[in-house]
């Protein structure tokens, strides 16, 4: 009988228990045996794996966070701890590993598969930045996250006409902040890719009020940050009060959407569905509303931007 292993790895996103459920239902019901493994790749490093049957995942689809813990390894960044990860597939007889994470944990995997070890990659991370895919699981719960908070500063905002700073999370991409600044109805969105230009959002925040506007919202992608700096400015600038919010680790959980779990349910799936076919070291992703799987090396060399067309609409949809 043939071993998949599954891990979760970096940030937790919504939706990865979706996909390790999905993993260990579709992989037994193809007749292997599935081990999950541990708090990333420090339980692999470590032999931190067990055997999981149906009822390991029962109860979980509904649930953010991840049964199997995740973990950011330095150690696995070496040589010798690469060499440990390796020797503990070897020992627990893996022939193919699971590994739902973020292009960090994909460039990981890539090197374990130096060693002979045959990896397949589940796009997990809320921030939607993973080249090869359309979706990366957990970024339409934390987009309806980001979305009920805009909601709340919008009224306690339009009741005192201040200006809000909405900071979100994204790491170096700006998909979190453009998907949920047009879902909110922002006034300005301000992304790592198409930088900051202060005078530009001073000069609609004057615009907006000369026109009748009761409140600003301003979402700022982590990856320009500043959210309070910001504000400082603006106030100083505008004579408008203005009042940062850096919503932080709220993003990263709560229950998936309905969306996150199918998509997650159907990476999980194509995983197990790519290693029966006897195919090595893919990457799962959502293209063209397909789901199908890379090379990890053509997945990792791949490049990803910002829609221009929607990034121009939600300015046109602020006015
Ligand atoms: P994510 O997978 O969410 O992008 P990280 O970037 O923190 O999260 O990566 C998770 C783990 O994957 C790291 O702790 C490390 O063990 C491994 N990893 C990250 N980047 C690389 C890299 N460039 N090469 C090899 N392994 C990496």
């Amino acid at each position: 009988m043939k071993t998949i292993g599954v891990l979760t790895s970096g940030g937790d996103a919504p939706g990865m228990n979706a996909a390790i459920r999905a993993v260990v239902r579709t992989g037994i019901y193809y007749g292997f045996r599935v081990m999950g493994i541990r708090r990333g790749y420090n339980g692999l490093i470590e032999g931190d794996i067990f055997e999981m049957n149906l009822r390991s995942v029962s109860d979980i689809i509904q649930r953010g966070g991840t049964i199997l813990l995740t973990a950011r390894s330095p150690e696995f960044m070496t040589e010798n701890g690469l060499k440990k990860a390796a020797s503990m597939c070897k020992i627990f007889k893996i022939d193919a590993l699971v590994v739902i994470g973020g292009d960090g944990s994909f460039r990981g995997a890539r090197d374990l598969s130096k060693f002979g070890i045959n990896v397949v990659g589940i796009p997990g991370t809320i921030d939607n930045d993973i080249a090869c895919t359309d979706y990366t699981i957990g970024f339409d719960t934390a987009l309806n996250t980001v979305q009920d908070a805009i909601n709340k500063i919008r009224d306690t905002a339009t009741s005192h006409e201040r200006v809000s700073i909405l900071e979100v999370m994204g790491r170096h991409a700006g998909y979190i902040a453009l998907y949920s600044g047009i879902a909110g109805g922002a006034e300005s969105i301000v992304i790592p890719e198409k930088g900051l230009d202060k005078d530009e959002i001073i000069r609609r925040i004057i615009d907006g009020k000369n026109k009748g506007k009761l409140h600003n919202l301003i979402i700022l992608a982590e990856g320009i940050g500043g959210a309070t700096e910001l504000a400082r400015e603006i106030e100083e600038a505008t004579g408008i009060e203005t009042r940062a919010t850096i919503l932080g680790y709220i993003q990263r959980g709560g229950s998936p959407t309905a969306y996150d779990r199918v998509m997650a349910s159907l990476m999980g799936a194509k995983a197990v569905e790519v290693i029966r076919e006897g195919k090595r070291n893919r990457i799962i992703a959502l293209k063209d509303g397909k789901i199908v799987d890379y090379d990890i090396d053509e997945a990792l060399s791949m490049q990803k931007s910002i829609d221009e067309y929607m990034y121009n609409l939600a300015t046109i949809l602020s006015l």
